[in-house]
């Protein structure tokens, strides 16, 4: 029987077990933690579902509903009215605007900032063919102003990044050749916004549950509490350690770790290009969940969440409405905030105390939405390293580093930090790495 070894247990390397064993291949994973699912991390108590990583996926993607399917678990969708999102401006929440007439309404821009906007398809075209930023690239298009106040805070609240460091072609590829193939994006941005804002779809159980499910599905396959310290590579075979006792041996090995752990691992293999990869990490971000009382707010709390205000230099990035998106994670008299910390201005909030991370996510409920009580339940949880940046020169990066490992027939890659930031990317590239174990290989050059 083919056989293949997997690496890490988070969505990727669970993914890539799903499909590879779908496809025949007799499937070994090595997990470093007690549990399955790496960022996807779930606590369930007293009618509570709180996420600790993410908290969904985008419907719609066909390799998430296979896996449900082949392993019975129902996919439960985000409440369809409640895709609303705020924008935090000098203290108030103002709706995002959906379509490009909401924006000549919105209090969020100035007159002439809308005037700039509305001006999109004149504008300049890029000079030569440099990496633009992501903060270039719509102050080209949509006027600096536009850009400090729409696009900053929304792209600091989902990928936790610098606007002015993250690639525009690495992050959003079909937002380039939009601008490439009709010379304005407001065509194509009209057409997504018609489409509405996708759910956010998971199972009864949460993401915890989901990772779980894999988890099992592989019996006594799947070890946890291994962490891989060793990866040796002698005439076709990789062998795998775990402080000096050998784990596997095995002509066909999936890394899907972490950035800085998956550049420990093949120190030897990667030369120079170590340090690229284990760079591409983000920075520390905390998950801090807060149950109050409905009756002791004073805001609707309806719709997803806000993006917080980047001006005021605040380590709150978002804030989720959980029990708006999903009711089913909370008692129905109680408010689920899901608070996000940290990102570029505040790069080491691992260091602070829960206590301290924990009062600043309460100040932000109390001032923002009029909590007058103090919380019910609080939950404060750390994702070291975030989530992976994609800042200028990343394309080149993930070239070299493919190229360097090339040379290894058998080693195949999965992960955030190379196959795109996401649940629904770590699944499509499980279901793509079990094709591409079964094409032929080069040999050793
Ligand atoms: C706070 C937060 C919120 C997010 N929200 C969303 C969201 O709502 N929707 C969404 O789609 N995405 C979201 N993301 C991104 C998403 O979580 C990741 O892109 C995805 O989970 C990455 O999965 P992965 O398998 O590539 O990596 P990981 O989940 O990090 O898995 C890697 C695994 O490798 C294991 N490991 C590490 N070293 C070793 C070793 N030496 N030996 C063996 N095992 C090892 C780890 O323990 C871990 O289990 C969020 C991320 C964070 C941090």
């Amino acid at each position: 029987m083919k056989n293949v070894t997997i690496l890490g247990a988070g969505a990727s390397g669970l993914a890539t077990a799903h499909f590879a064993q779908k496809q025949g291949w007799s499937v070994q994973i090595f997990e470093a933690a007690k549990e399955p699912g790496g960022r996807m991390q779930t606590t369930q108590e007293q009618g509570y579902l709180v996420e600790h990583g993410p908290i969904g996926w985008l419907e719609n993607e066909p390799t998430l509903d296979e896996v449900c399917v082949d392993l019975g678990l129902e996919i439960i969708s985000s409440v369809a009215s409640d895709t609303h999102r705020y924008l935090q401006q000098n203290g108030a929440l103002r709706p995002l605007p959906q379509n490009p007439e909401a924006f000549l309404k919105t209090p969020l821009l100035s007159w002439k900032e809308k005037l700039r906007f509305l001006s999109e398809p004149w504008a300049d075209l890029p000079e030569g063919s440099e990496e633009e930023s992501i903060f270039d690239f719509s102050s080209r298009r949509f006027g600096a102003g536009f850009t400090e106040k729409i696009i900053s805070p929304i792209v600091r609240g989902l990928f936790a990044g610098d606007v002015k460091k993250l690639s525009l072609s690495a992050m959003f590829p079909a937002i380039q050749k939009a601008e490439e193939k009709h010379g304005s994006l407001m065509k194509t941005y009209r057409k997504w916004a018609e489409q509405g804002s996708a759910k956010i779809q998971t199972v009864s159980g949460g993401l915890g549950q989901l990772a779980k499910t894999m988890a099992d599905s592989h019996g006594e396959a799947f070890h946890a509490e291994c962490i891989v310290d060793t990866a040796l590579f002698e005439e076709g075979w990789w062998y795998l350690f775990c402080q000096g006792k050998q784990l596997a041996r095995t002509k066909n090995l999936v890394i899907a770790l972490p950035p800085k752990q998956a550049a420990v691992l093949l120190r030897e293999y990667l030369g120079t290009q170590r340090s690229v990869l284990a760079d591409l990490a983000g920075n520390d971000l905390i998950s801090a969940t807060l149950a109050y009382s409905r009756d002791g707010v004073q805001d609707s709390c309806a719709g997803f969440g806000y993006f917080t205000d980047p001006t005021r230099e605040s380590p709150l990035l978002s804030v989720q409405f959980i029990h708006s998106i999903f009711p089913h994670a909370a008692p129905k008299d109680t408010f689920l905030f899901r608070c996000l910390l940290g990102g570029p201005s505040h790069p080491n909030l691992a260091e602070t105390t829960p206590q301290d991370l924990l009062a600043w996510a309460q100040d932000e409920i109390s001032l923002a939405l009029g909590a007058n009580e103090k919380p019910l339940r609080t939950w404060i949880h750390a994702s070291p390293g975030g989530v992976p940046q994609y800042d200028l020169g990343y394309n080149k990066s993930v070239t070299a580093i493919q190229k360097k490992l090339a040379h290894y027939p058998g080693l195949f890659l999965a992960g955030d930090a190379l196959f795109g930031v996401g649940i629904n990317a770590a699944f499509r590239r499980g279901a793509e790495l079990a094709q591409e174990l079964s094409r032929p290989r080069n040999e050793v050059k």
